[in-house]
């Protein structure tokens, strides 16, 4: 694949507890390809929340995000389902405009709700499509960020979720 990135110098995959001229994650060197499992490789998906409210009212949304290049949809749904990814790291979502409700958004009833309790017998998610299949990685400091990159809050959280747990990627 000639679009696949490469390690960079600035590339957000070299992380201070690792060496300075390799990814972390896959430990290939600057210059040469990430590996083809290697979890900042990210692509673009899109996602159906559900919001089951205490009220009874159901919630519908559309949350486009970045996750690794390498998951499938059974993979993103357990990462968002029944991993140790917690569903009120969504309400981070909600300023960066990255979720489209069918009707009004729960914003306000989610973050009230998420005040005292967490959100994952309330949320739900479903995957739906991937958005854009290029492949990308970010860059540490880089000028133009795009406003989707912007709602990444999504994939720090990923991250932390793969640094904490030993993840088995699907079989290919
Ligand atoms: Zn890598
Ligand atoms: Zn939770």
């Amino acid at each position: 694949m000639s679009t696949w990135p490469l390690v960079d110098a600035k590339d957000d995959g070299i992380r201070p507890v690792g060496k300075p001229d390799e990814c972390f994650y896959c430990n290939q060197k600057i210059g040469a390809p990430h590996g083809r499992d290697c979890v900042v490789v990210t692509k673009l998906v899109e996602m159906r929340v559900i919001a089951e409210l205490p009220d009874g009212t159901v919630h519908r949304g559309l949350w486009q995000f970045r996750e690794p290049f390498a998951w499938d949809a059974e993979m993103s749904e357990f990462h968002k389902n029944d991993s140790s990814w917690c569903a009120g790291n969504l309400l981070n979502q909600r300023d960066a405009g990255s979720v489209i409700w069918e009707g009004s958004a729960p914003w306000d009833a989610l973050a009230a709700l998420g005040e005292d309790r967490c959100l994952c017998d309330v949320l739900r998610f479903e995957f739906v499509r991937v958005v854009d299949p290029t492949p990308r990685r970010k860059l540490k400091n880089a000028e133009t960020v795009q406003k989707s990159e912007l709602a990444s809050q999504s994939w720090t959280d990923a991250e932390t979720w793969i640094r904490q747990n030993v993840i088995k990627l699907p079989a290919k």
